[in-house]
This record gives C-alpha cells, sequence and structure tokens, in this order.
C-alpha cells in the first residue's frame, strides 16, 4: 500500500484473485509503511482493510506520515495469528515478544498515541487530502508543460523523470533519486506541510528554465 519511491500501490484483489484461482494456501501481509497513514483517508472505498477477508496483516509506520519519532511503526494482524509472528530469535529478552519490552521506548508508544488523539480521524482525512491536492495540482502543471512524471492519485508523492532535473536544480531542492549510484532514472518529490505553493511553484518555473 505505497511503495517509497512511487507512492505506487498494488491491485490487491488481482494479486489475491490470482492466487485464489490457482486455490493455494496463501496468506497477505500489507507493506503500508509510508501509505498505511495517507492512503485510508485519501481513498475511503479501498481494498486495504480489514474488511477484505484475504488481508491477514498490516504494517505502517509512524515516522513517515504522521512525523512520530523514529521507531514508532506499527504491526496488526487478526486474532489467532500472533503466534505465528513470533520468534524465537530474541530469546536474550525474557518472555516471548508481543509488544513493549526489552529496551524499547513507551514513549513512543505515548508519541504515536497522541498525535492521532490530537488530530482524530476527521482531522487526518483533512491533512491528508490537503496533501494529495497539492500534488494533484504539482502534476497538473507538469502534464500541461510536458514533464514526465509519475503520480498516484491517493498519495502525496510525485516522482519525476531524471532527464528534466540537473545536477543544480536536485541540489537546490534536496530532491531525492531513486539510487544513490551513479544516473538516477528518478527523482521524486514528497508533499508534506512545509512544501509550499511558493517552492512549488518557483520549481516549476526552474524546470521550465532548463529547456
Ligand atoms: C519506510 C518504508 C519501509 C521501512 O520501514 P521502517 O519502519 O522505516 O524501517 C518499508 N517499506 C516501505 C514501503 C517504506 O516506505
Amino acid at each position: 500500500m505505497s511503495t517509497t519511491m512511487f507512492g505506487s500501490v498494488d491491485d490487491i484483489i488481482r494479486v489475491t484473485n490470482y492466487f485464489e484461482n490457482l486455490e493455494l494456501n496463501y496468506k497477505v501481509h500489507v507493506d503500508g509503511a509510508f501509505g498505511g497513514f495517507i492512503y485510508p483517508f485519501t481513498n475511503e472505498e479501498n481494498s486495504y482493510s480489514f474488511k477484505n477477508e484475504r488481508i491477514t496483516s498490516f504494517t505502517l509506520d509512524g515516522h513517515k506520515m504522521l512525523q512520530s519519532p523514529y521507531g514508532t511503526g506499527v504491526f496488526i494482524i487478526r486474532k489467532g495469528f500472533m503466534n505465528y509472528g513470533l520468534t524465537e530469535e530474541a530469546s536474550y529478552v525474557q518472555g516471548n515478544d508481543y509488544t513493549i519490552c526489552g529496551s524499547r521506548s513507551g514513549a513512543n508508544a505515548v508519541a504515536l498515541w497522541m498525535i492521532l488523539k490530537i488530530h482524530g480521524s476527521d482531522g487526518l482525512k483533512v491533512k491528508m487530502r490537503s496533501l494529495a491536492d497539492k500534488t494533484k495540482t504539482l502534476s497538473v502543471q507538469f502534464t500541461k508543460k510536458g514533464i514526465e512524471h509519475y503520480r498516484n492519485p491517493f498519495i502525496n508523492i510525485i516522482t519525476i523523470r531524471a532527464k528534466h532535473i540537473s545536477a543544480q536544480l536536485e541540489k537546490k531542492y534536496s530532491l531525492v533519486p531513486d539510487t544513490h549510484n551513479q544516473n538516477p532514472n528518478w527523482y521524486k518529490i514528497v508533499v508534506m506541510d512545509h512544501v509550499k505553493k511558493g517552492v512549488l511553484d518557483e520549481f516549476v518555473m526552474d524546470l521550465e528554465a532548463m529547456f
């Protein structure tokens, strides 16, 4: 539920139909590390929830879209399945590792809880939709100007073909490349609150000036 570089979301119905047709015994774990705190708010009619009986578990990160401290990842799994998620590997910690134990900070869990309580479900809906809208506006401008890019309509990531981006531009706007080796193919922008309209307008003007 959203890749890190593109914000692309798999067609989960198509994927699970494939397994169903083969009559396989399978389990689905959803990686919502990035998308978990945006996609459900921007796309309410989606198949990525426990309403979809084919999904067993999810992970989602508070430290991405909610900007909580690092280490606020969440794992949720259907009742009766947690046993399969247990590992013997951390046997130096007494007891099986279900939740907050060992030297993990409980303050992280409290921080995440507070952020969720303060925004509330409706608050997050407004916040996440406005980020997706801002991303859409940028996408429309790119399309008009012939700048090749990818965007999922429900996600705040916009990924631009590297041919449009000069080294100067990459540096000025701290753009994120798909590879830190030579010759990236793509650069992305994650549209957050601090990515203001003024900066985006200036960026579009700089892009045009490259041609
Ligand atoms: C960030 C991210 C991860 C890594 O998760 P961490 O909890 O930050 O270690 C995994 N998958 C996706 C899609 C991500 O965006």
